[in-house]
């Protein structure tokens, strides 16, 4: 996607905000050096023998960016722009997220460079237990747990489980998260996410005092965090005026009804095509008046390029990485209030690790537990990360990282870690 455009890759991203906020914390130049890169980074080689009969060899990753608070976390992506280094970013991420939501995880990634969209769901299996099978001596529930991201679903996640529990001789639960009911899968881990970017909105306009009834929200990426966020937002009575999806964008000035929208892309696979609605380009997606723009798509969606045409008062990165340190400073200049992707996103990976203590003791909890424990965590990191900011004087992004960066930064002088 846009990444491949951009002279400055994600991993570079990822650095330049952690070295803003090591500034900004006057980290100690020893712990910079332990924190700052991944601890382990494994490339493994997939052959996987294709409907046609013929074997195609894919890639994959994973990266475990930082183990100092925590096994290491982060989801599973397939996309054909997956490289290393965009996996690097994201466990990156991920580390300086866990330490947000304050949860006992380090950070990690994983993904294989394919595109699911052209592979059968046998061809999916076999990639799946391929890699799952090649990432097994760095995984386990005390090791590195992974999880869904774009393009892995569920099923997908109890392929993983059934693989790395083969090898054991007995089931293991807790490797993954993500995984389907039957399967111990948590409720309301599918729309976590979604949930989440929710409550970080409604944080940001009880500060800013913007109604949310009747706001206009516009949401670039119409998956599972997009259209979760969308129609939650839809049910608190907003004006959901746009989405797109990889193949378009469409918009109603009166509000688009959500939940046909939703079975309408569960049908034709995209958005395109909906009754009651206008194509507009992607672009004019992202430029419209609105209240709230939610970016749920993928990384360097808003660029300098793109940047001084945004009219949102409020930015939601349900997205990893969707804006780059140049669009940053001019939607900064702009006065645009950014909820960034390490706090508006977090909901998922709080609820994987609903999860995983679920699988760890053995016992469920009510859809309303999950609910309610995840409205108090969104709500107080939002506080937290917002404490930052208005105390350091610095956007909400910096404010996330200096606070992510300090608490891991924090357990590795604690633990000792380095000489
Ligand atoms: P998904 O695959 O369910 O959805 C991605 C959506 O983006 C799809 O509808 C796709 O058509 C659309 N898209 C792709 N390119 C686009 C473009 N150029 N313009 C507009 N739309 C485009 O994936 P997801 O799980 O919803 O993840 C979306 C983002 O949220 C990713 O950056 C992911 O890392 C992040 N995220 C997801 C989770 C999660 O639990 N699902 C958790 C944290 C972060």
């Amino acid at each position: 996607m846009a990444a491949a455009k951009s002279a400055v890759t994600a991993f570079d991203m990822a650095r330049q905000n952690f070295t803003t906020a090591a500034e900004a914390l006057d980290l100690d130049p020893n712990i910079r050096e332990m924190i700052g890169y991944p601890e382990r980074c494994l490339i493994v080689h997939i052959p996987v023998r294709l409907d046609d009969g013929t074997i195609k060899r894919f890639e994959g990753f994973r990266v475990q960016f930082n183990t100092a608070r925590g096994p290491a976390k982060g989801g599973i992506r397939y996309h054909p722009g997956v490289t290393l280094d965009e996996v690097k970013a994201l466990a990156c991420w991920m580390t300086w997220k866990c330490a947000i939501v304050n949860i006992p995880y380090g950070g990690g990634k994983g993904g294989v460079t394919c595109n699911p969209k052209e592979l059968s769901l046998r061809e999916i299996e076999h990639v799946t237990r391929r890699y799952t099978s090649g990432i097994s001596p760095i995984i386990g529930p005390e090791i590195d747990i992974p999880a869904p991201d774009v393009y892995t679903t569920p099923q997908i996640m109890a392929w993983i489980m059934d693989t790395y529990s083969m090898t054991k001789g007995y089931p293991v639960l807790g490797v993954v998260t993500g995984k389907p009911l039957s399967l111990g899968g948590s409720l309301g881990r599918n729309e976590a996410t979604g949930r989440g970017v929710f409550y970080t909105i409604q944080s940001t306009c009880d500060l800013l005092n913007i109604k949310l009834r009747g706001a206009r929200i516009a949401v670039q990426g119409f998956g599972n965090a997009g259209s979760v966020a969308a129609h939650l937002l839809d049910s608190a009575k907003n004006y959901v005026v746009a989405v797109s999806d990889s193949r378009g964008a469409i918009h109603n000035a009166h509000g688009l009804d959500i939940p046909k929208l939703i079975l309408h892309k569960e049908k034709t696979g995209t958005v395109l095509g909906f009754q009651a609605a206008e194509e507009i380009s992607t672009e004019e997606l992202l430029g419209m008046e609105c209240d709230v723009l939610v970016l749920a798509a993928l990384e360097n969606a808003v660029t300098k390029q793109n940047a001084s045409s945004l009219r949102a008062k409020i930015v939601a990165e349900a997205a990893n990485g969707p804006t780059t340190p140049e669009a940053d400073a001019i939607l900064n200049g702009k006065g645009t209030f950014i909820i960034p992707d390490i706090l508006c996103n977090a909901g998922g990976v709080t609820v994987s690790y609903f999860e995983w203590v679920q699988n760890e003791q053995h016992m469920f909890w009510n859809e309303e537990d999950v609910y309610s424990r995840l409205e108090k965590v969104m709500k107080l990191s939002f506080r937290d990360v917002l404490k930052v900011s208005q105390d350091k004087k610095v956007p909400m992004r910096i404010a996330a990282t200096m606070l992510g960066v300090g608490r891991v930064a924090e357990a590795t002088r604690l633990r000792g870690l380095y000489p």
